[in-house]
């Protein structure tokens, strides 16, 4: 089957979802926070072990809302390796983006380069658990602690991974997922936000709402980003196989890590104590020198057979011309030179055995 792209998204059976669709029918109660709604919130607060939830249209928006909601000024501390929509939320919520490197090894942000970063207009620490790799929680809390500082992670990539046990939804202030297509769970758009205070759920639910307090009553400047029933219904009925997706996932990285493991030249995804992983990506590192071919010659070599490899993520978000050279790439080396190796190859349940064990082959076949 080609292409192969670098996902495939998971589904419901037909049937189950249309069995899911069919009272909305009847209640013509489409959107605006339903009981398809309310019960993929309370399902999805209960598996990410978040205390509080809330389901908005996109993850975009969720992380938007989120930093407005948290009510900040000044500088945020992030990170360059990650989405567009992280640093996009942050420009766009009026406040400053200061990037942080990345520990090289598990591509989030490293702790031990934010404290020199921090200045009196810093309010909140804004990591990314990439690839489903867990930023050092710890550390990090210490830091907001030690400064006052909110933490928000963008967890898009941390559906269904625990550390120490706990879902990705226990950590921060707010952690905010995506429900886009593309993930490790869905509901075709779709995010969310987990947090601690329920103040701030309140203000995030107005937000998603046109700011309405009441009909009467505008309290925020907000607009509109509320999650409809149907795609509620599909959350329902992805988050009953997700499971098995995760399952199905680790086989097929279990796989990759049998043919690739030892090769020199070549990086896979870090294995962290104490992380389960949710088997999201499967990113690898091309070092030219020791492999014998870039990462770029890697991708064009799948890509003219067919398999659609990403470069997640490349350029890093300081590079991007949207913010007319404010920041610089070279301030963030380790980031950097992550973003010219890195190639992600394709990674989800139905991916059969024999074409991960094809698509390493093309792989190694790229060395000189
Ligand atoms: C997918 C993603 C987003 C954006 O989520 P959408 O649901 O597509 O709006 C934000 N950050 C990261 C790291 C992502 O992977």
């Amino acid at each position: 089957m080609r292409p192969i792209n670098v996902t495939r998204s998971a589904m419901p059976p037909f049937a189950e979802y249309c069995e899911e669709i069919r009272e909305l029918w009847d209640s013509r109660w489409l959107t605006n926070m339903g009981v398809k709604h309310e019960r993929l919130r309370e399902e999805l607060a209960d598996y990410l072990d978040a205390p509080y939830m809330d389901i908005l249209t996109n993850g975009h928006l969720s992380l938007e809302l989120s930093l407005q909601a948290l009510e900040l000024e000044g500088e945020v501390i992030t990170t360059p390796f990650t989405f567009a929509s992280t640093t996009q939320a942050i420009v766009r919520s009026g406040l400053t983006p200061v990037f942080c490197d990345v520990d090289p090894l598990t591509l989030t942000m490293d702790p031990a380069k934010i404290e020199p970063l921090i200045t009196e207009r810093t309010c909140a620490l804004v990591p990314v658990h990439v690839y489903g790799n867990f930023c050092e929680v710890e550390a990090i809390d210490r830091i907001a602690q030690r400064h006052g500082l909110r933490v928000l992670y963008d967890a898009a990539h941390a559906f269904g991974a625990r550390y120490k046990g706990r879902g990705a939804g226990a950590f921060g202030d707010v952690s905010c997922f995506s429900f886009h297509a593309t993930k490790v769970f869905h509901t075709l758009e779709g995010g969310g936000a987990c947090f601690q205070d329920e103040a701030f759920g309140q203000r995030l639910a107005r937000l998603k709402n046109f700011g309405l307090e009441n009909p009467e009553r505008v309290t925020d400047l907000g607009g509109n980003a509320k999650l409809d029933e149907f795609r509620a219904a599909m959350g329902l009925c992805n988050l009953r196989h997700v499971a098995e997706e995760l399952e199905k996932r680790s086989r097929v990285e279990e796989r990759y890590r049998e043919r690739l493991e030892d090769v020199p030249g070549v990086r896979l995804k870090v294995l962290q104590p104490e992380v389960q992983s949710n088997h999201a990506y499967f990113p690898v590192l091309f070092d030219e020198k020791r492999f014998g071919a870039d990462r770029n010659r890697v991708q064009k070599a799948l890509r003219e057979q067919g398999v659609m490899a990403r470069k997640y993520f490349y350029p890093l978000t300081n590079a991007f011309p949207c913010f007319q050279g404010r920041f610089h790439p070279e301030e963030t080396p380790e980031a950097l030179r992550a973003s010219r190796q890195v190639l992600c190859l394709p990674l989800y349940g139905d991916l059969p055995l024999e074409t991960v064990d094809e698509i390493c082959g093309l792989v190694l076949n790229c060395r000189k």
